[in-house]
């Protein structure tokens, strides 16, 4: 049987699906090479045209049909997260069927909205008279490479705008947690979306590559190494792509913060899903004067955090590791930190049990010459550093290659809104995290190496379509005066109108 980690050099293989907690085989699945790419794209292309030409309450009918049928069956979409991916059942019903059933309804009610056909008044005194309608348009088959760490909420999540804006969409998912997205793609079809709509391939990043070589827009989330090489080739095809990266999210503890808050949110946002989020916390700077303070609240609540084996509700806080090769990138980053004078308060070591854990852990005496305080981690790390004030926090804070989400706790609103707009990150939580990310009206955006794109509100489905501009001339002359022939007094008339209207300082 072909290894995980060669797949990318085989096709027409099959991969390996394990249980990261147990380490038990779960299945095996096609490593599909280019032909069967094309012949997924072929199909959904074929279907993209008579998806495009039904209306948008059509559309909307089947997705929320689809929605019934997801919430019936969240059981066992549950279970196969839970399986594939290592997380506690709470992570897989909170940010994976709680979002999913929520985005459902959230594009099937609003598609029609972002897409209407707009109709600007145009500043232009050449155009005045002229009417002017913006239509978007699908753009054909969009292609949606997605990661094992939220195998739904980023596939089948980025899909549903796709589709509601009349595309048919080819998914990719991770070849670590493949299993629910294809379970929740026949589901499509057995509540009546037309075969071809929506479909998803299996393999790993050659698979991958094959989509990004045949469709007509790509969606992808994951590791910024791999983000790189997409929009690249995107670039060389001239196709339009949104990539949502990597990230290594700063939250800043000023002392007037309620620390009791501020530490619940630091150990939540650090240790859910064993810390394996995009914008999950992986730096913390907190004020000289409530260091301590914090310091000792945080360790006693990582201390009290049970890691093991997924169980039914309430039986662990903590996961597995869902990437082998994630473990040793944690491992280095605590023993950089060591190496480099960091103390370990609580955790440091890989977990116990026939699966891959590692310990929820906390560093102190960190500073930015350590990996674990540049390089984003994606394990169950929270370092801690003491600053002397905001300023610096914010210096620290911005000294990063990528720039995703960001927190900032006090109670001096005023100080940390202007703050906020200090911090270079395509989101700030004030008092919080993350929570933006529920409201799909607004967008969801990295900012330096951690995107280009972004998901969510009116550019969340705008990205999935051309813009045609239609200028219709219905009341004119036969002959306007811009039309030839060429004429020096005409010309020269145009030049003194150029300087009445645009001449004064
Ligand atoms: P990854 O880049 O290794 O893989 C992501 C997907 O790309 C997988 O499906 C993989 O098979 C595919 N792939 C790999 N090489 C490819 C290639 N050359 N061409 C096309 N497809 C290819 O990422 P991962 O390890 O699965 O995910 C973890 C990363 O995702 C972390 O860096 C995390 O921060 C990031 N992430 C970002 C967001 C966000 O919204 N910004 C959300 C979740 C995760």
């Amino acid at each position: 049987m072909t290894s995980i980690s060669e797949i990318d050099s085989q096709s027409g293989t099959m991969i390996q699906v394990e249980n990261p907690a147990t380490g038990e085989v779960l299945c095996s699945i096609r490593n599909m090479n280019a032909e069967d790419v094309q012949d997924l794209v072929a199909r959904a292309r074929s279907a993209q045209p008579q998806w495009a030409a039904m209306d948008f309450s059509q559309r909307a009918r089947l997705v929320r049909a689809w929605r019934s049928w997801f919430i019936q069956h969240r059981e066992h979409i549950i279970d196969l997260i839970v399986a594939e991916n290592g997380k506690t059942r709470e992570d897989a019903l909170l940010a994976e069927v709680f979002y999913i059933a929520d985005s459902m309804g959230f594009w099937a009610k609003n598609a029609a909205k972002y897409l209407a056909p707009e109709s600007p008044r145009t500043h232009s005194p050449l155009v005045l008279g002229k009417k002017i309608t913006v239509h978007y348009r699908p753009l054909g088959v969009v292609g949606v490479i997605a990661p094992w760490n939220y195998p739904l909420t980023l596939s089948i999540g980025d899909a549903l705008p796709a589709l509601m804006a009349g595309n048919s969409v080819v998914i990719k998912p991770s070849e670590y947690a493949p299993l629910a997205v294809q379970y929740v793609v026949q589901g499509a079809l057995e509540v009546g979306f037309p075969q071809g709509v929506i479909v998803a391939a299996s393999g790993g990043g050659a698979t991958g590559a094959s989509l990004v070589d045949r469709a007509d827009m790509i969606q992808f989330t994951g590791s910024t190494r791999t983000g790189r090489q997409i929009a690249s080739r995107c670039g060389e095809r001239l196709i339009p792509c949104s990539v949502e990266l990597g990230g290594k999210d700063p939250m800043i503890v000023l002392a007037d913060a309620n620390l009791e808050r501020a530490a619940n949110i630091a150990v939540e946002w650090s240790m859910r899903n064993s810390g394996q989020i995009c914008m999950a916390v992986e730096r913390v700077y907190v004020e000289e004067s409530a260091y301590e303070l914090f310091v000792d609240k945080v360790v006693k609540k990582v201390a009290a955090l049970l890691q093991g084996l997924p169980g039914g509700y309430g039986t662990v806080d903590v996961g597995a590791i869902t990437y082998p090769a994630q473990m040793d990138v944690i491992q280095s980053h605590v023993d950089d930190a060591l190496e480099k004078g960091a103390r370990i308060l609580v955790g440091g070591n890989p977990g116990r049990g026939p699966g891959r854990f590692f310990e929820p852990t906390v560093l102190v005496d960190v500073d930015h010459t350590m990996k674990c305080m540049t390089e984003e981690t994606f394990g169950p790390l929270l370092p801690i550093m003491k600053v002397s004030d905001a300023d610096e926090a914010i210096h620290f804070a911005n000294e990063s290659t990528y720039g995703l989400g960001s927190s900032i706790f006090t109670r001096d609103i005023g100080k940390a809104e202007g703050l906020a707009r200090r911090l270079v990150a395509g989101n700030t939580w004030i008092n919080d995290a993350i929570m933006s990310y529920l409201a799909q009206e607004v967008p969801f955006a990295g900012s330096r190496e951690s995107g280009l794109g972004g998901r969510h509100g009116a550019q969340g489905i705008r990205k999935y379509c051309d813009t045609h501009t239609i200028l219709t001339t219905r009341f004119a002359p036969s002959h306007e005066l811009t039309m030839f022939p060429n004429s020096a007094r005409r010309s020269r008339a145009f030049e003194r109108l150029l300087v009445l209207m645009f001449g004064r300082k």
